[in-house]
């Protein structure tokens, strides 16, 4: 088996017996904490109790007239801390005999759910009568695609923009296949096209005032999502290394057809990998998984300040990954052909808790060290593309280049333009995309309402 196989299929979710047995230990909170727990309203307490009770097409019907992405947040939220976290069956309790005390797996049940819908072709939605608003939105990501299926769910014509050539955003574009293929991408993405969402895919709304002008082009309201896809950078400016790539572009040619050849540039190879997040642990994995010889993770702070979830720490170590915490990369090493040969990092130790409640790493001076490597994959977070507040210049923005929105309802300042997603919020998960696509949605509808009177 070659090691691109691997790529292929994402793990097997839970079956039926498995759903059912999770569900007949759930408690039937009444003040159900997992729902509470949910950024996206999606429901556990109320699905699981409907799973409980045998009401398989109730409980279907709960999580996607809650969550229109509700497969992918099975599949990819850090439930355990979430709705998991809160799940009353993971307190101790002495009606609990030892060993039951663990969360209900509120996650795989949901995938579990969605997964049956599609094998039993089970549509939860009818296609509403259309009505004469249009929306426009930036952005097929999850916060785009779920504001898009909220207004289409009441006939609204709404209508995706989106640079790349498919829809999805990250979830196509980003995390690796092996933790969520194109396969159920696809099932869902058609969830969302069955109620009449329109995509105009390769259509990147990138020109001067561009997303204010589709104002003037007869759209009724505009919801911003274009995410996050610039990369930070520690090379200078315009420097071009060969063999340094930033996360977006190496996960993006992994996702894009060009499996193949990242295979031959990492196989056998030395990779580093600067970062301590989860962007940086699908980095590691996935050249793990294409046969490198041996895998670094850089990362300036220690272990207990990785921002990575400790699954996948967990896997990350499991899969042999040499963590090179407490050290700073400060330089690249290339060759005469600019082809990259290694890092120059110094030591770091931690100092004062910094903004975000973390330790902040000070460079230990003359720590300086170097480390050998054939490929280096910075992934120390994504921003705003520099152009972007052109596009949008009468939307105020704060000094990241995020756009500043209500969190009530995600309206901008500007009349008629809302946001959502991580261009908001900085970098953040797809339940809280889901959320704001939700939130806008609303408050697009009722923007709608008003202006009719
Ligand atoms: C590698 C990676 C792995 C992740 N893993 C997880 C995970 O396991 N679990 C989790 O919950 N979260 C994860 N996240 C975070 C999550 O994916 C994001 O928070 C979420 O995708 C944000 O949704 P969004 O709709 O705001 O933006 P995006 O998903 O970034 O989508 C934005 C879309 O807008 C398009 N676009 C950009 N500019 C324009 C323009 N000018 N015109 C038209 N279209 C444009 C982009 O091409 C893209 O398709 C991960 C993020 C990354 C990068
Ligand atoms: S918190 Fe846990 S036990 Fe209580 S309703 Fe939710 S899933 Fe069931």
């Amino acid at each position: 088996m070659s090691n691109i196989d691997n790529f292929k299929q994402m793990k097997k979710g839970i079956d039926l017996a498995q759903a059912m047995a999770e569900a007949d230990r759930c408690l039937l909170c009444h003040d159900a904490p997992c729902s509470q727990n949910c950024p996206a309203d999606t429901e556990p307490g109320v699905f699981i109790r409907k799973l409980r009770f045998k009401n398989i097409t109730g409980a279907i019907r709960t999580i996607k007239q809650n969550n229109i992405l509700g497969g992918a947040c099975g599949v990819l939220c850090p439930t355990a801390r979430l709705c998991e976290k809160a799940c009353s069956a993971r307190f101790k309790s002495s009606a609990r005999p030892e060993g039951a005390d663990r969360p209900i797996q509120i996650g795989k049940i949901q995938r579990f759910l969605i997964e049956h819908s599609w094998e039993r072709d089970f549509k939860v939605f009818e296609k509403a009568e259309p009505r004469s608003e249009k929306v426009a939105i930036v952005g097929s990501g999850p916060a785009g695609l779920s504001c898009a299926a909220e207004l289409a769910k009441d006939g609204y014509q709404a209508t995706i923009f989106e640079a790349h050539p498919e829809p999805g955003g990250v979830l196509r574009y980003g995390v690796v296949s092996f933790r969520f293929d194109l396969n159920f991408l696809e099932k869902e993405l058609a969830d969302v096209k069955a109620l009449g969402v329109q995509f105009k895919c390769n259509t990147p709304i990138n020109g001067p005032e561009g997303a204010e002008k589709l104002l003037e082009e007869g759209y009724n309201a505009v919801f911003l999502a274009p995410g996050l896809w610039d990369a930070f950078s520690l090379k200078s400016e315009n420097k071009n290394i060969d063999g340094l790539f930033s996360s977006v572009e190496y996960l993006e040619a992994l996702r894009n057809g060009r499996l193949l050849e990242m295979e031959n540039k990492v196989c056998g190879k030395t990779v580093a990998v600067i970062g301590g997040g989860s962007v940086a642990m699908d980095c590691i994995e996935s050249a793990a998984e294409l046969g490198a010889q041996d895998v670094y993770l850089i990362y300036r702070r220690s272990y207990l300040q990785m921002p990575a979830e400790t699954e996948e720490l967990n896997s990350a170590m499991q899969a042999g990954v040499h963590f090179m915490l407490l050290n700073q990369p400060v330089d690249y090493i290339t060759d005469d052909a600019d082809r990259i040969k290694g890092l120059q990092i110094m030591r770091t130790r931690l100092g004062e808790a910094d903004d975000s409640g973390r330790r902040k790493p000070e460079i230990i001076p003359d720590s300086q060290w170097t480390l050998d490597a054939d490929v280096v994959i910075e992934a120390i977070g994504n921003k705003a593309p520099d152009d972007s507040t052109q596009w949008w210049p009468h939307v105020k923005v704060d000094a990241k280049k995020l756009i500043k929105a209500d969190p009530l309802t995600g309206l901008t300042s500007v009349q008629g333009i809302f946001a959502g997603g991580d261009i908001i919020r900085g970098p953040a998960l797809v339940v809280n995309a889901v959320q704001d696509g939700k939130i806008a949605a609303k408050a697009i509808k009722a923007y709608l309402g008003k202006q009719e009177e």
